[in-house]
Protein backbone atom coordinates (compact mmCIF):
# COMPACT_ATOMS: atom_id res chain seq x y z
CA UNK A 1 0.00 0.00 0.00
CA UNK A 2 1.22 3.40 -0.42
CA UNK A 3 2.21 5.60 2.20
CA UNK A 4 0.20 5.86 5.77
CA UNK A 5 3.25 5.95 7.12
CA UNK A 6 4.72 9.53 8.92
CA UNK A 7 7.74 7.46 10.57
CA UNK A 8 10.54 5.52 8.44
CA UNK A 9 10.64 2.93 11.69
CA UNK A 10 6.97 1.68 11.49
CA UNK A 11 7.76 1.10 7.60
CA UNK A 12 10.89 -1.08 8.37
CA UNK A 13 8.93 -2.65 11.34
CA UNK A 14 9.18 -6.31 11.13
CA UNK A 15 6.41 -8.70 10.56
CA UNK A 16 7.17 -11.04 13.14
CA UNK A 17 3.98 -12.85 13.89
CA UNK A 18 2.70 -12.71 10.57
CA UNK A 19 5.50 -12.47 7.91
CA UNK A 20 3.73 -13.04 5.13
CA UNK A 21 0.55 -11.61 6.32
CA UNK A 22 -1.40 -8.43 5.65
CA UNK A 23 0.90 -7.96 2.81
CA UNK A 24 -1.69 -9.92 0.04
CA UNK A 25 -4.59 -8.30 0.49
CA UNK A 26 -3.58 -4.80 1.69
CA UNK A 27 -1.22 -4.58 -1.71
CA UNK A 28 -4.68 -4.87 -3.50
CA UNK A 29 -6.57 -2.25 -1.73
CA UNK A 30 -4.86 0.91 -1.81
CA UNK A 31 -6.02 3.89 0.17
CA UNK A 32 -5.56 7.51 -0.96
CA UNK A 33 -3.26 8.39 1.81
CA UNK A 34 0.02 10.19 2.10
CA UNK A 35 2.94 10.93 4.14
CA UNK A 36 3.05 13.28 6.98
CA UNK A 37 -0.81 13.52 7.37
CA UNK A 38 -2.05 13.18 11.13
CA UNK A 39 -3.42 9.85 12.44
CA UNK A 40 -6.54 11.55 12.46
CA UNK A 41 -5.93 12.78 8.37
CA UNK A 42 -5.52 8.79 7.96
CA UNK A 43 -8.38 8.21 9.07
CA UNK A 44 -10.31 10.05 7.16
CA UNK A 45 -8.47 9.71 3.84
CA UNK A 46 -9.40 5.75 4.68
CA UNK A 47 -12.85 6.64 5.36
CA UNK A 48 -13.58 8.50 2.61
CA UNK A 49 -11.86 5.78 0.35
CA UNK A 50 -14.24 3.09 1.36
CA UNK A 51 -16.97 5.41 0.71
CA UNK A 52 -20.33 3.96 0.50
CA UNK A 53 -18.91 0.17 -0.16
CA UNK A 54 -19.90 -2.52 -2.45
CA UNK A 55 -16.55 -4.72 -2.56
CA UNK A 56 -17.99 -7.54 -1.04
CA UNK A 57 -21.58 -9.33 -1.17
CA UNK A 58 -22.38 -7.98 2.21
CA UNK A 59 -23.58 -4.51 0.86
CA UNK A 60 -26.19 -7.02 -0.97
CA UNK A 61 -27.30 -9.00 2.33
CA UNK A 62 -29.21 -6.08 3.87
CA UNK A 63 -26.36 -4.08 6.09
CA UNK A 64 -27.41 -0.54 6.48
CA UNK A 65 -24.09 1.07 6.43
CA UNK A 66 -20.48 1.15 6.70
CA UNK A 67 -18.98 0.79 10.35
CA UNK A 68 -15.73 1.95 10.15
CA UNK A 69 -14.32 2.54 13.91
CA UNK A 70 -14.07 5.25 17.04
CA UNK A 71 -12.27 6.72 19.22
CA UNK A 72 -8.74 8.77 19.65
CA UNK A 73 -6.72 8.48 16.74
CA UNK A 74 -3.67 9.17 18.55
CA UNK A 75 -4.88 6.04 20.92
CA UNK A 76 -1.67 3.81 22.42
CA UNK A 77 -4.30 1.08 22.91
CA UNK A 78 -6.67 -0.47 20.04
CA UNK A 79 -9.53 -2.77 20.20
CA UNK A 80 -10.41 -4.96 17.16
CA UNK A 81 -13.50 -6.76 17.17
CA UNK A 82 -14.54 -8.94 14.40
CA UNK A 83 -18.13 -7.38 12.36
CA UNK A 84 -20.50 -5.07 13.38
CA UNK A 85 -24.14 -6.45 14.99
CA UNK A 86 -27.60 -4.87 14.48
CA UNK A 87 -26.77 -2.16 16.87
CA UNK A 88 -23.70 -0.90 15.25
CA UNK A 89 -25.59 -1.45 12.09
CA UNK A 90 -28.30 1.16 12.85
CA UNK A 91 -25.43 3.74 14.90
CA UNK A 92 -22.74 3.13 12.56
CA UNK A 93 -20.56 2.77 15.73
CA UNK A 94 -18.46 -0.40 16.95
CA UNK A 95 -19.60 -2.20 19.80
CA UNK A 96 -22.38 -0.09 21.28
CA UNK A 97 -25.23 -3.58 22.00
CA UNK A 98 -24.53 -6.00 24.99
CA UNK A 99 -20.91 -6.84 23.77
CA UNK A 100 -20.16 -3.14 23.22
CA UNK A 101 -21.08 -2.70 26.70
CA UNK A 102 -19.20 -4.96 28.36
CA UNK A 103 -16.05 -4.11 26.42
CA UNK A 104 -16.68 -0.49 27.66
CA UNK A 105 -16.46 -1.92 31.12
CA UNK A 106 -13.24 -3.77 30.52
CA UNK A 107 -12.03 -0.21 29.18
CA UNK A 108 -13.09 1.46 32.06
CA UNK A 109 -11.60 -1.35 34.60
CA UNK A 110 -8.32 -0.67 32.77
CA UNK A 111 -8.37 2.78 33.54
CA UNK A 112 -9.63 4.26 30.57
CA UNK A 113 -12.60 5.95 28.83
CA UNK A 114 -13.90 4.79 25.65
CA UNK A 115 -12.77 8.18 23.94
CA UNK A 116 -9.10 7.18 25.23
CA UNK A 117 -8.58 4.16 22.89
CA UNK A 118 -9.58 3.43 18.96
CA UNK A 119 -12.36 0.96 18.70
CA UNK A 120 -12.38 -1.24 14.90
CA UNK A 121 -12.98 -4.46 13.79
CA UNK A 122 -11.92 -6.76 10.76
CA UNK A 123 -15.30 -6.11 8.74
CA UNK A 124 -17.24 -3.04 8.35
CA UNK A 125 -20.52 -4.39 7.38
CA UNK A 126 -22.36 -6.37 9.39
CA UNK A 127 -23.05 -9.78 8.27
CA UNK A 128 -26.63 -10.96 7.58
CA UNK A 129 -28.17 -12.62 11.16
CA UNK A 130 -24.97 -12.08 12.53
CA UNK A 131 -23.37 -14.81 10.76
CA UNK A 132 -19.66 -15.13 11.13
CA UNK A 133 -17.48 -13.45 8.34
CA UNK A 134 -17.09 -15.47 5.32
CA UNK A 135 -13.16 -15.29 4.19
CA UNK A 136 -13.84 -13.55 0.77
CA UNK A 137 -15.56 -10.69 2.81
CA UNK A 138 -12.54 -10.69 5.22
CA UNK A 139 -10.04 -10.53 2.49
CA UNK A 140 -11.90 -8.16 1.26
CA UNK A 141 -11.94 -5.65 3.95
CA UNK A 142 -8.70 -6.41 5.88
CA UNK A 143 -6.62 -3.91 4.04
CA UNK A 144 -8.79 -1.38 6.08
CA UNK A 145 -8.40 -2.80 8.89
CA UNK A 146 -4.33 -3.27 8.39
CA UNK A 147 -4.43 0.36 7.30
CA UNK A 148 -6.13 2.10 10.29
CA UNK A 149 -3.54 0.50 12.57
CA UNK A 150 -1.13 1.70 10.06
CA UNK A 151 -2.90 5.18 10.51
CA UNK A 152 -3.13 5.28 14.45
CA UNK A 153 0.37 3.02 15.26
CA UNK A 154 -0.73 1.98 18.84
CA UNK A 155 1.59 1.00 21.00
CA UNK A 156 -0.58 -2.45 22.15
CA UNK A 157 -3.68 -3.86 20.17
CA UNK A 158 -5.95 -6.31 21.63
CA UNK A 159 -7.62 -8.88 19.26
CA UNK A 160 -11.18 -9.62 20.34
CA UNK A 161 -12.24 -12.98 19.96
CA UNK A 162 -10.56 -15.51 17.04
CA UNK A 163 -11.55 -13.57 14.16
CA UNK A 164 -9.45 -10.81 14.87
CA UNK A 165 -6.66 -12.88 16.43
CA UNK A 166 -6.87 -14.90 12.97
CA UNK A 167 -6.47 -12.46 11.06
CA UNK A 168 -4.02 -9.94 12.31
CA UNK A 169 -1.37 -13.40 13.15
CA UNK A 170 -2.64 -15.21 9.97
CA UNK A 171 -3.18 -18.45 12.05
CA UNK A 172 -6.13 -20.28 12.28
CA UNK A 173 -5.70 -21.46 15.97
CA UNK A 174 -8.11 -21.35 18.55
CA UNK A 175 -8.68 -18.10 20.46
CA UNK A 176 -8.51 -20.02 23.53
CA UNK A 177 -4.74 -21.62 22.69
CA UNK A 178 -3.91 -18.33 21.06
CA UNK A 179 -4.42 -16.34 24.28
CA UNK A 180 -2.65 -15.90 27.01
CA UNK A 181 0.55 -14.61 25.25
CA UNK A 182 1.89 -11.49 23.45
CA UNK A 183 2.58 -11.20 19.64
CA UNK A 184 3.62 -9.03 17.03
CA UNK A 185 1.70 -7.29 14.31
CA UNK A 186 4.13 -5.20 12.31
CA UNK A 187 6.41 -4.68 15.62
CA UNK A 188 2.92 -3.77 17.37
CA UNK A 189 2.58 -5.82 20.43
CA UNK A 190 -1.14 -8.03 19.92
CA UNK A 191 -2.70 -9.55 22.93
CA UNK A 192 -5.78 -12.05 21.83
CA UNK A 193 -8.43 -12.68 24.65
CA UNK A 194 -11.87 -13.96 24.05
CA UNK A 195 -14.40 -11.69 22.53
CA UNK A 196 -17.50 -10.02 24.48
CA UNK A 197 -19.89 -11.70 23.46
CA UNK A 198 -18.24 -14.87 24.03
CA UNK A 199 -17.64 -13.46 27.42
CA UNK A 200 -21.35 -12.40 27.95
CA UNK A 201 -22.32 -16.17 27.36
CA UNK A 202 -19.40 -17.80 29.56
CA UNK A 203 -18.47 -15.31 32.44
CA UNK A 204 -16.33 -17.51 33.77
CA UNK A 205 -13.53 -17.01 31.14
CA UNK A 206 -13.88 -12.98 32.09
CA UNK A 207 -11.18 -14.17 34.63
CA UNK A 208 -8.57 -15.18 31.79
CA UNK A 209 -9.81 -11.93 29.55
CA UNK A 210 -8.93 -9.69 32.93
CA UNK A 211 -5.13 -11.84 32.84
CA UNK A 212 -4.41 -10.22 29.18
CA UNK A 213 -6.05 -7.32 29.72
CA UNK A 214 -3.75 -6.58 32.52
CA UNK A 215 -0.97 -8.28 29.91
CA UNK A 216 -1.78 -4.84 27.75
CA UNK A 217 -1.65 -2.79 29.82
CA UNK A 218 1.78 -4.02 31.52
CA UNK A 219 3.27 -3.19 27.28
CA UNK A 220 1.96 0.46 28.05
CA UNK A 221 3.54 0.64 31.56
CA UNK A 222 0.45 0.93 33.53
CA UNK A 223 -1.43 -0.60 36.15
CA UNK A 224 -5.52 -0.45 37.20
CA UNK A 225 -3.96 0.44 40.37
CA UNK A 226 -2.55 3.26 38.60
CA UNK A 227 -4.18 3.63 35.03
CA UNK A 228 -7.10 4.93 36.58
CA UNK A 229 -8.31 8.01 39.04
CA UNK A 230 -5.51 8.43 41.60
CA UNK A 231 -5.81 6.18 44.09
CA UNK A 232 -7.81 3.81 41.42
CA UNK A 233 -8.67 0.29 43.05
CA UNK A 234 -8.51 -2.69 40.68
CA UNK A 235 -12.19 -3.38 39.55
CA UNK A 236 -12.38 -6.84 37.99
CA UNK A 237 -14.75 -7.05 34.92
CA UNK A 238 -14.19 -10.78 36.14
CA UNK A 239 -16.70 -10.00 38.74
CA UNK A 240 -20.08 -11.35 38.03
CA UNK A 241 -21.98 -8.12 38.61
CA UNK A 242 -20.02 -6.30 35.54
CA UNK A 243 -21.32 -8.31 33.42
N1 LIG B 1 -19.06 -7.54 17.91
C1 LIG B 1 -17.99 -7.13 17.20
O1 LIG B 1 -17.08 -7.91 16.96
N2 LIG B 1 -17.94 -5.89 16.78
C2 LIG B 1 -18.88 -5.00 17.05
O2 LIG B 1 -18.75 -3.87 16.63
C3 LIG B 1 -19.98 -5.43 17.81
C4 LIG B 1 -20.06 -6.70 18.23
Amino acid sequence: MTGINRDAKWRARAVKASDDAPAASAEAETAPVTFSRSPADALTAIRDHIGDCTRCKLHTLGRRQVVFGVGNPDADLMFVGEAPGADEDVQGVPFVGRAGQLLTKMIQAMGFARDDVYIANVIKCRPPGNRNPEPDEIATCEPFLFQQIEAIQPKVIVALGAFAARTLLKTTDPISRLRGRIYSYRGVPLIPTFHPSFLLRSPEYKRDAWEDLKKALGVLGRTPGNSGEPGGTERNPAEPSSS
